[in-house]
């Protein structure tokens, strides 16, 4: 079928011509908004709570990784585990 032959080479060649304005197209000038880094893009987490005396294990152990300072925290939404182990691992006491 010839005629279904050159519509799809029109096709193609329309398409490729597509392809080609866009490739040469720089980016538009109007950048679309992002969400600036700030709190708001920081994983929702309750602020921390009142400072523990005595800091769990793993406080101690996040501490010793240099990844925190030590502190431990109540957490937020009660409950035994601390603020910082609220997320996940279990709280232990030392
Ligand atoms: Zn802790």
């Amino acid at each position: 079928m010839p005629r279904l032959n050159k519509a799809k080479r029109a096709a193609r060649s329309r398409a490729a011509a597509l392809r080609g304005r866009a490739a040469r197209k720089p980016a538009p000038s109007t950048p679309r908004r992002r969400p600036l880094p700030g709190p708001a893009s920081t994983p929702r987490r309750p602020p921390p709570g009142a400072l523990r005396v005595q800091s769990c294990l793993g406080c101690i152990k996040s501490a010793l990784a240099g990844r925190s300072s030590g502190e431990c925290h109540d957490s937020a939404t009660g409950g035994s585990r601390c603020w910082r182990c609220s997320s996940g691992h279990s709280c232990l006491p030392l």
